[in-house]
């Protein structure tokens, strides 16, 4: 590729509106573009797409090793399949919703459970065809709340997506954990420092998952990792979200009132005499244990509900007898309902966008008791009574080895084993060995493949650009002549190398344009191609090119004759 014959889009300057390290690199550097002024929709240029399509390249290779066959869904998908599920009531604001000329209604798809459901509902007869895995590499649309730090969080992204259908949990496992080592080897060749932890399986459903997560002080989630032993788990953005702790001795005028059947939000509201009424933004309902079946109600909060997560702690592994999201939902309507486990008290309802978030109702860290008139506070100090357990660096592991490390990630791949979630809503039955119909198990495994490019500037970078892992280069080799339009000599020995790496298939960038070297040099780091060879006059003259490594500062003089073999 030369320069003057391609699109190099490079910026001097860092972006105004760019806060994370790749967004501004990926800018700066050329690769992508915001689609004008809308958020969280971008156009890949070219040399970003060519980095895209290494990761595409690699994911395909190993989920080919996997035995997987790869698909292409739609991505607008009818609504009636999600009201198969269920999932159309309850996926909330993420799920684009959109209607055709003949008013039916279809969404934009941001995962694909129930189309693949469907296919293989009517596909797939018997358990001889199972287990059956597909996937595909396709563009997702999710209506994110606040899209941002570019491709990291857009609303418009490229996933790879498998799934997986058994006829029993062992097989289901098993290629689990045949995806879990194929997730191990994608982000090894990727380049990535990478952990993969225990996760949450959120309101997709289902047993079992891990997270997959590149290491990084930018990522939005946390992770918690033993000193000691194999333990790593997803502590649940717990930084980003916690803690929203009681400010009793401020403005709180606290007060302990008896709520025996704590279970039912409208039970709640009558006995504690509130109207229920109003709704806030986000619900965030976060370190719910099983034996905690206490509700907050927001008294106060004017805004309007549009997102309701249920986390249950990360660290705690019995399943939870909670309010489910689809009664948490009913119940926001009347009354902001929200779950914290009697004893902890740990803060249950979050505003993400409030400092302060006054005049709760919650637990009482007593059985059957409510507190009225408490005030939350962002970052406020723990106090005594109300006993806040996020977790802390220097905490011991919860498998009883060693003490918790905390790092930063980037969520770059999720795997679930689903069980029978989707299979059962949308009848997706083969017949066993011996005649019976059986419920199709299922897992799912998704790798974020836009957002990985982001990640791999996040971990892989300096103060003059990206420095790529070499699988993933947009070039392997830069070209770039001094002089070159008033050397003939400079330019025909540029020429010929540039010849002689294009046959040899080694991707080539060669800078012909008519610009001083210094800018040259600036957009070749920048774009951060691994592999520098400079041609000059003197050069030429005493047999060498000149060879820098992008990670190196060290520039070395090669024989021409050795060049060649230097950058493959
Ligand atoms: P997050 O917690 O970051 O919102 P998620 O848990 O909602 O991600 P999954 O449903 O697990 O995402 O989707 C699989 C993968 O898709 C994620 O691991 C992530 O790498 C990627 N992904 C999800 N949302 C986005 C997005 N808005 N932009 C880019 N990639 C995304
Ligand atoms: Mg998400
Ligand atoms: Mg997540
Ligand atoms: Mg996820």
């Amino acid at each position: 590729m030369k320069t003057t014959q391609y699109l190099l889009a490079t910026l001097r300057e860092d972006p105004s509106d760019a806060e994370t390290i790749s967004h501004k690199l990926m800018l700066r550097a050329g690769l992508i573009r915001r689609e004008g002024s809308a958020s969280g929709l971008y156009s890949w240029l070219p040399t970003g797409l060519k980095v895209l399509r290494k990761v595409e390249a690699i994911v395909r290779e190993e989920m080919d090793a996997t035995g997987a066959a790869e698909v292409l869904m739609p991505m607008v998908q009818p609504a009636d399949l999600w009201e198969e599920s269920g999932r159309w009531f309850d996926f909330g604001p993420e799920l684009l919703r959109i209607n055709d000329r003949h008013q039916r209604e279809f969404c934009l798809g941001p995962t694909h459970e129930e189309v693949i459901t469907a296919i293989v509902r009517d596909e797939i007869r018997s358990y001889k065809q199972c287990p059956a895995v597909f996937y595909q590499i396709q563009t997702k649309f999710r209506d994110e709340r606040r899209p941002r730090f570019g491709v990291m969080r857009a609303r418009e992204f490229l996933m790879k997506d498998a799934y997986s259908f058994h006829t029993s949990e062992e097989s289901l496992a098993e290629t689990y954990q045949v995806m879990h080592e194929a997730y191990h080897r994608i982000f090894s060749r990727l380049g990535l420092e990478f952990r993969a932890v225990i996760a949450d399986t959120g309101s997709i459903g289902g047993s079992k998952s891990h997270e997959f997560h590149v290491l990084a002080q930018s990522g939005e989630d946390a992770i918690a990792f033993s000193d000691t032993s194999e333990y790593a788990a997803n502590i649940e953005k717990a930084e980003s979200l916690a803690p929203l702790n009681v400010r009793p001795e401020a403005s709180s005028t606290l007060q302990k009132v008896a709520t025996p059947d704590a279970r039912s939000i409208d039970s709640v509201c009558q006995q504690l005499s509130v109207e229920p009424q109003q709704t806030i933004k986000t619900l965030i309902v976060k370190g719910a244990l099983e034996e905690s079946p206490a509700i907050a109600i927001c008294l106060r909060g004017d805004h309007e509900l549009n997102e309701i997560k249920i986390e249950k702690h990360p660290l705690v592994a019995a399943p939870c007898h909670l309010l489910d999201e689809a009664e948490v939902r009913q119940a926001v309507n009347c009354a902001v309902g929200s779950i914290g486990p009697v004893g902890l008290n740990i803060p249950t309802i979050i505003d993400r966008d409030a400092a302060v978030v006054a005049n709760f109702v919650c637990g009482a860290n007593e059985d059957g008791f409510h507190m009225t008139g408490v005030n939350w506070e962002r970052d406020a100090p723990i106090t005594e009574t109300f006993d806040c357990r996020n977790i802390v660096e220097g905490d011991s592991s919860p498998d009883g080895q060693g003490k918790l490390t905390i790092k930063r990630g980037i969520e770059v791949g999720h795997i679930f084993q689903l069980g029978t979630k989707y299979s059962e809503a949308m009848k997706a039955n083969v017949l066993s060995e011996s005649g019976k119909s059986v419920t199709l198990s299922m897992g799912c495994y998704g790798i974020g493949v836009s957002r990985v490019v982001a990640a791999a500037i996040e971990q892989n970078h300096d103060e003059y650009g990206i420095i790529w892992p070499d699988n993933i280069a947009p070039f392997q080799v830069a070209i770039v002549p001094m002089n070159m339009h008033r050397s003939h000599r400079v330019a025909e020995a540029a020429d010929k190398l540039y010849q002689q790496l294009r046959d040899a298939k080694i991707e080539v960038i060669f800078d012909d344009r008519k610009e001083r070297a210094g800018v040259m040099f600036a957009d070749m780091e920048l774009i951060g191609v691994p592999h520098r060879i400079v041609i000059s006059e003197r050069g030429i003259d005493a047999g060498t090119f000149e060879y820098k490594h992008r990670r190196d500062n060290e520039k070395l003089n090669i024989p021409i004759d050795e060049v060649f073999a230097f950058v493959q």
